[in-house]
């Protein structure tokens, strides 16, 4: 751990905060490698939606840009406005939402690519391009089993015919997976089987269709371009099986105080564990307003120098106490780091733990920490 609290005491010197979240821009560019080997000849695109889900959007999509990723995904308007401030022009910029009423303008003046999921949204998105009297670039989304973003597949004839009179020069169809890190989910079978479908009516329009999941799920899944987000980042594409992808994310965070409490003793709101014997407790710089989940209360770990020190008590806003009687007794002190998410942990495991999954950790992860980028 010597490595880590090298790091620290700069670190801590220079900011203050007390937790640290690593991102390492090399292991993304080699998962990006990787998904981009896995689905040749179809591309990789980078979903970046929510910041890059929470690791920056800004930093991730200039590395994934410099490795050669043009196609950027991308879940509402604003994202993208800010995104297309500091990318350069080649790379294309996809809404997957699509557009609110009345934001047609600002997005063709952007040169943002609207995914149409709904008629009346390719209405508008015509009507825009033929008042700018120019051709307009869209994306066509087709709900083939998820019932939630997308035309619905009857309306496929009505729209090749709309296509053919319109100003919108459609870039190609796609539909999302709704059990994709399954691999062994008969919907994933139906939803490709309604995707042949379709590709086959609009025949000449490349199709997009696999997200991190799909990636996995076969060349059958994959189109011409995929879209991963989650495996970018180091979570597991596929449910089940041994994650393939390098991390990305290590978060280490400081202890604040440390304290010897007999048996008996209540730990944190609501009293909620009592100490079965005497211990000794860690309280350290990070809770539930950081990303921490609140449920995470007397469940889950951290860890130091590979030792597992359990959770106690109720996760507060910004601390958790963790119990370290497991350590040596002058192993720990006001300052030192311990692992939330490293190699002993993985986002998978503290995802686990907190009962929800690692695209919500990501997310989650607050503004206070110290971030520094490799
Ligand atoms: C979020 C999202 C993705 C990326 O999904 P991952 O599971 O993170 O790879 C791809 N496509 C659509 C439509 C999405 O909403």
């Amino acid at each position: 751990m010597v490595g880590i609290d090298a790091r620290a005491g700069l670190a801590s010197r220079q900011n203050g905060q007390s937790g640290y979240l690593t991102i390492d821009l090399g292991a993304l560019v080699r998962n990006y490698d990787q998904l981009s080997s896995v689905v040749a000849p179809a591309k990789a695109a980078a979903v970046v939606k929510a910041d890059a889900y929470g690791l920056g959007a800004r930093q991730v999509a200039n590395a994934l840009y410099e490795r050669g990723c043009r196609d950027f995904f991308v879940a509402q308007l604003p994202e993208a406005l800010i995104l297309r401030e500091f990318i350069a022009d080649d790379a294309d910029l996809y809404v997957l939402n699509g557009l609110q009423p009345g934001d047609e303008i600002t997005c063709a003046e952007a040169n943002i690519i609207p995914v149409i999921n709904s008629l009346p949204q390719w209405h508008q998105w015509s009507r825009a391009a033929s008042s700018a009297k120019r051709r307009l670039p869209a994306v066509l989304q087709f709900d083939t089993g998820m019932s939630r973003l997308g035309l619905p597949p009857c309306e496929q004839v009505q729209l090749a015919g709309l296509i053919v009179a319109s100003d919108v020069e459609v870039r190609f169809i796609m539909s999302h997976l709704a059990c994709a890190d399954e691999l062994d989910s008969v919907q994933n079978a139906d939803q490709l089987l309604e995707m042949r479908r379709l590709a086959d009516a609009f025949l000449g329009l490349d199709v997009s269709f696999a997200n991190s999941g799909g990636a996995f799920l076969g060349r059958s899944y994959h189109g011409a371009l995929t879209r991963p987000g989650i495996a970018l980042y180091g979570g597991a594409p596929s449910a089940g099986t041994k994650n393939p992808m390098e991390p990305v994310v290590s978060l280490d965070v400081a202890v604040v105080q440390t304290r010897i409490v007999p048996s008996g003793t209540k730990v944190g709101y609501g009293g909620a564990f009592v100490t079965p014997r005497e211990m000794r407790l860690a309280t350290i710089g990070a809770g539930y307003a950081d990303g921490l989940p609140r449920s995470l209360s007397d469940r889950g770990a951290v860890f130091y120098d590979g030792v597992r020190l359990p959770i106690v008590g109720r996760v507060s806003m910004d601390s958790i106490t963790v119990d370290i009687s497991g350590l040596p007794a002058t192993a720990i002190g006001h300052g030192t780091l311990v692992e939330v998410l490293g190699p002993n942990q993985s986002l998978e495991d503290l995802a686990r733990d907190a009962g929800t999954i690692s695209y919500e950790i990501l997310t989650g992860l607050g503004s206070r920490y110290h971030r520094q980028y490799r």
